[in-house]
């Protein structure tokens, strides 16, 4: 009897000192998570914000006349930007 309590003793206070390591690590990652969650939806918010208000914006000059235009209208030939189908002749 007095040799289980013994092992019982030692197993808790392993248990213990595990669950202290543990919980530390726990905090360390629980402190980590947050600080990645924070920096994720702030960079996400930031990514959403720029993507919506430079994207329908963004201007390219055409490569045969030199007017500027937006992204959306733009024509690609030869991996070249051109504003309308007589600048691609052009
Ligand atoms: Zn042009």
């Amino acid at each position: 009897m007095r040799e289980f309590l013994l092992v019982f003793a030692v197993i808790a206070v392993l248990l213990g000192l595990t669950a202290i390591k543990y919980r530390r690590q726990l905090m360390a990652m629980v402190g980590f998570a947050r600080l990645l969650k924070e920096a994720g939806s702030a960079s996400g918010d930031l990514r959403r914000k720029t993507a919506t208000a430079s994207e329908p914006n963004k201007l390219v000059d055409c490569d045969a006349c030199g007017v500027w235009i937006p992204e959306s209208k733009v024509i690609r030939k030869h991996r070249r930007n051109f504003c309308s189908e007589a600048c691609t002749k052009a």
